[in-house]
């Protein structure tokens, strides 16, 4: 029987732990922390389910869709939009960009005219939402110069400058030289207001949300909890577990790649998160179908989450979080090149039979909840 190890146990590591079980191998999966799930994990507050942030469910592929609906039947929430809060306008607009909005705003004169002068490649621009598409063959010369380009400066500095440099804790935003996965659908919307109707957008429909997954992986699946993986070849894929000396015939890494290999390329950087939960006395904190708001501004937070909008949870109070840029956590990779390069180096060291998937295995932001789904099947179909 083949032996495959799985590191991390969030959703990358259990869908390839569950789908290499049902195939018949010998799997071991492992995971630092006691619980699997990560971020996605449904925990409850005074009965009030919750995630790490927002986990909702957003891809262009159907196939991911189904399969995962399969497992956790999911509630289509096409309706969800976003809200941005202008501190200086005292005001809330829709995001993305919507062209209604912009009358509303003091500088709508001088916006107009900037939007005047945009070239329509860019304005007008359907860009496909995480897919990394090139966006046919748009040139930009880095992620500023691809929204001023796409939006002007006044909206540029409005809604993307300093929400980026919040987001991302850069003095310098234009450092950022991949912005493929920026824009949801379009730089600046016409029509309808919801977020994401480019794509699918869904949510568990249990209370537990994504919890069956991990659930059943604990069942199924040999699972080392609360042991984490420092040093492993990446050829003979060797590695010591519990003080065991143990070798594997594949791996599926899912954790940064410095932590497994002793930083042997130097550190990798990730942007953290701190996130604060509150229960508030009121049945709902947001309009109707706005499921969370962005804060491009000077507060240090960048999103309020109200959870009831994706879990429909009934009661008459709410809960929401408060979403901060932090050194805590090693959760969002840098869009930069000069960490590309050292995650490159460590990929490049990888041996047959040793796949690393997800946003932390490949240090890739693009990379959301379906992406990571539909690499573990590609994975599982080709070993
Ligand atoms: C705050 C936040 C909000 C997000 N919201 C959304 C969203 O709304 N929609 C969306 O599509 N995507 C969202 N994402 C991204 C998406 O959730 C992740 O890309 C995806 O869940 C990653 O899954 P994964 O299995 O690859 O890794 P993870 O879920 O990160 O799991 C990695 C696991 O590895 C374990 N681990 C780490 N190091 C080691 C080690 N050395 N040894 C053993 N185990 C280890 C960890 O404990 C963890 O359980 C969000 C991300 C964040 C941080």
């Amino acid at each position: 029987m083949k032996k495959v190890l799985i590191i991390g146990g969030g959703i990358g590591g259990c869908i390839s732990a569950l789908e290499l079980e049902k195939k018949g191998w010998d799997v071991t999966l492992v995971d630092a922390a006691k619980e699997l799930g990560a971020g996605l994990r449904t925990r409850f507050i005074g009965g009030h389910p919750y995630t790490f942030g927002p986990r909702h469910f957003l891809t262009h592929n159907t196939e991911v869709y189904e399969y995962l609906d399969s497992i956790v039947p999911l509630r289509r929430c096409a309706e969800h939009q976003f809200l941005s809060y202008i501190e200086q306008d005292r005001n809330f607009y829709s995001y993305p960009i919507h062209f209604d909005d912009i009358p509303r705003m003091p500088e709508a004169l001088q916006i107009e005219k900037e939007l005047e002068g945009l070239e329509a490649r860019f304005r007008d621009n359907e860009y496909r939402l995480t897919q990394g598409d090139a966006t046919n063959g748009i040139t930009a010369s880095d992620y500023k110069d691809f929204w001023i380009k796409s939006i002007g400066p006044t909206l540029y500095e409005k809604f993307i400058g300093t929400y980026s440099r919040k987001m991302w804790q850069l003095e310098d935003e234009s450092i950022i030289d991949d912005f493929t996965w920026s824009p949801k659908g379009v730089a600046i919307k016409r029509g309808q207001r919801a977020g994401w109707d480019t794509a699918i957008s869904a949510y568990p429909i249990a209370a537990d949300g994504y919890n069956k997954i991990f659930d059943l992986t604990l069942s199924k699946v040999k699972c080392v909890m609360g042991e984490r993986i420092s040093s492993i070849d990446p050829i003979t894929k060797k590695t010591v577990i519990r003080g065991e000396k143990l070798h594997f015939d594949v791996v599926i890494n899912t954790v940064p790649l410095d932590d497994i290999f002793e930083n042997c390329h130097g550190r990798l950087n990730f942007v953290g998160r701190d996130i604060q939960y509150i229960v508030l006395p009121i049945k709902n904190a947001l309009p109707e179908d706005v499921y969370f708001t962005y804060y491009c501004g000077g507060e240090k937070y960048t999103r309020v989450t109200e959870y009831k909008k994706f879990t429909k949870h009934n009661s008459e109070q709410t809960l929401i979080s408060i979403e901060s840029p932090s050194s805590n956590g090693r959760y969002y990779p840098l869009p930069v090149a000069s960490q590309r390069e050292i995650a490159k180096k460590y990929l490049g060291m990888l041996g047959d039979g040793f796949y690393s998937i997800g946003r932390l295995g490949l240090y890739n932001y693009r990379y959301d909840i379906d992406d990571v789904v539909e690499q573990s099947l590609e994975v599982v179909r080709s070993v």
